[in-house]
């Protein structure tokens, strides 16, 4: 059963969303700590006031396939982001140009997307871009979780987390989904205006495998709970790539199932910095196949080279709001 149902029934989910609540009077729900009561203010970072933003949600089946499965990934994308990568793949929605609080929904209406794709027969829910909505995650799940919601919680996140809020979520989360983005702070700067990302990433991801541990897989083949460790390979080395793998094997461990990725083009603003301005190469790409070889990490998938767009959702087709 997830993890989450046993705290609604001693009623420590309830207690979890008024604490994480009460975090958006003074928010510090993110490393950025922008300290906004974001009851009555949407001027933070992430430009998020209290309803949580849904860009649009669908039955995923791009996904890892332990998550995909045959029936698909339960996927709510939540719109606005607390980084502002310049190569985001999903822009329309994390850095759209025009606010996206049109599109800002209830708890109630949160809590009712999760049961719809319940009854959608997705294997699980899928938050993506959750960092910013936690607080308003947690009570949508409490609503929903007394209504009957029953399958495992996958938090997908870009690894910009707050340990105090993480921590929060300890017990709620059955699957954590977190990016490695950088290894190098210079690099998370430039790229995604987050000068302490590898500090908070690299916490993070110790948090969550010290929470939901190794993966667990069912006999259908669809995961139940633990962690998978994204890794976006970028052009020139600025992912870092040999030191996050070297991190995870020697601070979270060998088994580790790491999704390596290669789906990376140069949208958004990238096309202005000269170093982000291409695709991956051939042999970039197979030096980081080498560096799993040399580190012994042998769980989780490879992106094929040439199938660049696997991961990639078609916002076009399934959102109910306009690409500008
Ligand atoms: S969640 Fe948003 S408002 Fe809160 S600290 Fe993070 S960026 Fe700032």
């Amino acid at each position: 059963m997830p993890r989450y149902l046993s705290l609604l029934e001693s009623g420590e989910l309830h207690d979890r969303s008024l604490v994480m609540g009460n975090l958006l009077r003074d928010c510090t729900l993110c490393p950025r700590e922008c300290r906004i009561d974001r009851t009555q203010d949407a001027s933070g970072f992430c430009r998020s006031g209290h309803l949580p933003i849904v860009a649009s949600y669908c039955a995923h089946h791009g996904e890892e396939p332990v998550l995909s499965g045959t029936r698909g990934s339960g996927t709510i994308f939540f719109g606005h982001c607390n980084l502002r990568c310049v190569f985001c793949q999903n822009h329309q929605i994390s850095q759209p140009a025009h606010s996206l609080r049109g599109n800002e929904v209830s708890l109630e209406r949160l809590a009712g997307i999760m049961l719809e794709l319940q009854s959608m027969e997705c294997h699980n829910i899928n938050f993506v871009s959750p960092s910013h909505f936690a607080a308003q995650i947690v009570k949508g799940v409490e609503i929903a979780a007394s209504k009957g919601l029953r399958i495992p919680l996958v938090y997908n996140t870009n690894g910009y987390e707050s340990l105090n809020t993480l921590r929060l979520l300890d017990g709620v989360i059955d699957i954590y989904l977190p990016d490695l983005k950088y290894s190098d702070n210079s690099a998370a700067l430039e790229y995604s205006k987050a000068k302490d990302y590898v500090r908070h990433a690299r916490s993070s991801i110790v948090e969550m495998k010290r929470q939901v541990g190794d993966l667990v897989v069912g006999s259908d083949g669809i995961a139940r709970s633990g962690l998978i460790i994204r890794h976006l390979v970028l052009p020139n080395d600025l992912a870092g790539s040999g030191e996050s793998l070297r991190f995870i094997r020697e601070e979270i461990e060998a088994k580790t199932f790491i999704s390596t990725m290669s789906q990376y083009f140069p949208t958004h603003k990238a096309g202005k910095y000269p170093l982000l301005s291409r695709p991956i190469g051939q042999r970039e790409y197979e030096k980081v196949l080498e560096w799993l070889d040399r580190f012994g990490l042998e769980n989780g998938w490879v992106q094929d080279y040439s199938s660049k767009d696997y991961y990639c959702p078609d916002f076009k087709k399934s959102q109910p709001f306009e690409v500008d």
